[in-house]
């Protein structure tokens, strides 16, 4: 390997904290200091977050970012060395349609690998170690985005890295998947749903998971366990969203949630 694969974890580290840092900060910022209301989002936490769950999110963050900087650091040398699918002329392999495949392909095989992860981290036996860190936020805050047990972590951080070797994938695609991930969770955390009712229930938003549908899974435990598309949990019974808000309609009255 040409670069010391110690140091390299260490810089990551240190690169994948500062980027939860400055997103979920970013968030909590603007949803709980300035106030969600101004961003015409909708508060989903009942109560504001409290600092001893902050800090205690953010403590698990940051050895989450341990974990996931060795099997980067592994992936990134590899890189650099040119063994991996990893690849930057986006017209190799046929330009834009595999380009749209791949994004599909990866987006597809992390939310599947998440959900049978996620409920097999849900069985007694394996819960209080792998995933008890990440439910202690019943009302999460952006800083539970990235709150997991290590072993929860050791369990999810491998696979991106290893998919890079398998299925090739844009050097552009793979920082905008980076991205992606980092933004959806502390959106999916952050106790807002900052996502206009009409598109959260709209033909697209209805497929995808939201801070309300991940809200549930942090309070009901037994519901909503996808990362990006309800498909899963819909095949499988685990799907739970409120209603869609109500539409002026005569007659008619739907319960408020
Ligand atoms: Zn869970
Ligand atoms: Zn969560």
């Amino acid at each position: 390997m040409g670069l010391d694969f110690l140091p390299l974890t260490a810089a990551l580290t240190g690169i994948i904290a500062a980027r939860y840092l400055i997103v979920s900060g970013l968030a909590y910022w603007l949803l709980w200091q300035r106030g969600g209301e101004k961003l015409a989002a909708k508060r989903l936490n009942r109560d504001r977050p409290m600092r001893r769950l902050i800090l205690q999110e953010i403590r698990l963050s940051l050895l989450s970012s341990a974990v996931y900087a060795a099997p980067t650091a592994y992936a990134l040398s590899a890189w650099l060395n040119g063994g991996t699918l990893i690849y930057t002329d986006w017209r190799a392999y046929g330009g834009l349609p595999y380009l749209a495949l791949s994004a599909f392909a990866y987006l597809v095989i992390q939310d599947s690998y998440y959900y049978w992860a996620h409920r097999l981290m849900h069985h007694p036996r394996l819960f209080r170690w792998t995933h008890a860190g990440h439910h202690k936020s019943r009302q999460p805050t952006p800083f539970a985005s990235f709150a997991f047990d290590p072993a929860e972590a050791l369990f999810t951080a491998w696979l991106l890295p290893a998919m890079v070797f398998i299925i090739p994938i844009h050097m552009g695609l793979l920082i905008g998947l980076l991205m992606l991930m980092t933004v959806t969770a502390v959106m999916n955390h952050s106790g807002w749903e900052m996502l206009p009712a009409r598109f959260v229930h709209g033909p697209i938003g209805r497929h995808l998971i939201s801070a309300t549908h991940h809200s549930l899974h942090h309070t009901r435990f037994d519901a909503n366990y996808g990362l990006y598309f309800r498909f899963w949990d819909r095949l499988m019974g685990t799907d739970a969203m409120p209603k869609a808000p109500e539409v002026p309609q005569a007659g008619r009255r739907f319960a408020k949630t």
